[in-house]
């Protein structure tokens, strides 16, 4: 291998988790990141095993562990708070690892703190904007300027550039300029947080109702665990028209109570006091569930495709920071292994282009949420507290096949060296 210096477009989870990949395995990198400060912006996100097992490998694990919850159970529900079903997570469900329910800003700080420290501050860039490329049969320059006032503000010359600039991705524009804004699902979510008493262990997930209203919470962070209370993460998804939602794909956008609290009031989990949890919200944000179509191809020459850029997808499943991750450690193990940049680029792309369009479609089939819909579509309604109309080997069924494909089986997990 000769001595490779890559580029990174973006300094979200995925390319920072890319540059420590990339610097563990003796690979310079440089990261460029759109906005002049980094911030702990977002709420809840889930890092499954298959991620953990390779987050630990790069020493990140006491970290998260520090912050997280390790999640314990995730469970389905119908509106009346009957278990559709319910299977233990992380070390509970026997993987070697845990599960965790991290907040988004939390995971982004102690992926930021471990490139500067171990990158050097230098090679994490703030306020460089990816505008455009060119390249040629040595490497490629790319040019970066201020995304407010869209002045040039420098260029780079690298063996590599990576586009994670997320699900706006300006390289990814650059491949397919026909391609358009994200595909819309017709589902609006409102994303909150609320501090409140721990609802079941205080250590679950759970998803409740149907494709047309539904409610997934789960508790984020240990701090306030050790105060005996939870901060938990909530989405309230419900079915709106494209033409009265809001297309645009903004994380910050302000959500309001009065555009889905209503449609919950019928709803009685018993375990979890739903008015409580939205009125006392300390954020509420608006975002539209969008996701993008698989892509023909992500890597040209030197020049390639990382995670929400490359397979932007559903959260259905909870996998799309999971797959930026191992897309990140992928690369950097092709990039270790080939002594051609564009050999190991097409090896990367080769290994995860297919699998990540294969979950990116089932979530648009609901993923492992199909459960859901099933006893919505096929039960009479006349179940005790318990939901008994399906076979629970059809349910289980349901749950097998999406974590098969997502990768994070216990079979396909014990082959992750
Ligand atoms: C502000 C924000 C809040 C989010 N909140 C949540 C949440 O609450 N829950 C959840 O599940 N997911 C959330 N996500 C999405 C989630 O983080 C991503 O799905 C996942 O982390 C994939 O990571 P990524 O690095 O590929 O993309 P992102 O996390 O979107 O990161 C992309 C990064 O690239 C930067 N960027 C964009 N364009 C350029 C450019 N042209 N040049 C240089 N830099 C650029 C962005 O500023 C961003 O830092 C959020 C994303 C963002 C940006």
């Amino acid at each position: 291998m000769r001595e490779w210096s890559g580029i990174i477009a973006g300094g979200g989870l995925v390319g920072l988790t890319l540059a420590l990949a990339l610097h563990a395995k003796g690979i310079k990198a440089r990261v460029y990141e759109g906005v002049k400060e980094i911030k702990p912006l977002g709420v809840g996100i889930n890092l499954l095993p298959h991620s953990i097992k390779n987050l630990a490998k790069l020493g990140l694990l006491a970290e998260i562990e520090k912050v997280a919850i390790k999640t314990s159970s995730l469970a389905y529900y119908t509106e009346d708070g009957k278990v559709i079903w319910r299977e233990p997570r992380g070390r509970e469900a026997g993987y070697d690892v845990p599960q965790f329910s991290i907040h988004r800003g939390d995971f982004h700080m102690i992926l930021l703190d471990a490139a500067r420290a171990r990158l050097g501050p230098e090679n994490i860039l703030t306020g460089h904007h990816f505008s455009n490329f060119e390249q040629d049969a040595e490497g490629v320059t790319a040019h970066f300027i201020d995304r407010h006032s869209g002045k040039s503000i420098s260029s780079a010359r690298g063996d590599f550039l990576v586009g994670a600039d997320g699900i706006n991705s300006r390289l990814r524009e650059i491949f397919y300029p026909d391609e358009g804004p994200p595909k819309y699902s017709g589902q609006m979510l409102w994303r909150g947080v609320t501090e409140m008493e721990p609802f079941l262990d205080g250590r679950s997930m759970f998803m409740a109702g149907h494709n047309d209203l539904k409610l997934v919470a789960y508790p984020i962070r240990a701090e306030s665990a050790e105060r005996g209370k939870s901060y938990i993460n909530w989405i309230a998804e419900r079915r709106i028209p494209a033409d009265l939602a809001a297309r645009a794909a903004d994380w910050n956008e302000r959500g309001q109570l009065e555009d889905f609290k209503s449609y919950f009031a019928d709803w009685h989990l018993g375990w979890l006091d739903l008015e409580k949890l939205f009125d006392n919200a300390i954020s509420i944000h608006k975002f539209p569930m969008v996701d993008r179509d698989p892509l023909p191809r992500w890597s040209f020459g030197h020049v390639t495709l990382m995670g929400d850029a490359a397979h932007a997808m559903y959260p259905n499943g909870s996998n799309g920071v999971s797959q930026g991750v191992l897309d990140a450690m992928t690369l950097a193990d092709q990039l270790a292994e080939e002594s051609e940049i564009n050999a190991a680029l097409i090896g990367y792309e080769d290994a995860r282009r297919e699998a990540t369009a294969k979950i990116s479609l089932a979530n648009r089939q609901t993923g492992p949420e199909l459960v859901m819909q099933m006893v919505r579509d096929q039960c009479p309604g006349n179940c005790g507290d318990i939901h008994t109309c399906i076979p629970q080997a059809t349910l289980e069924e349901v749950a097998t096949a999406y974590k098969r494909l997502a990768g994070f089986d216990k079979q396909t997990l014990k082959s992750v060296k």
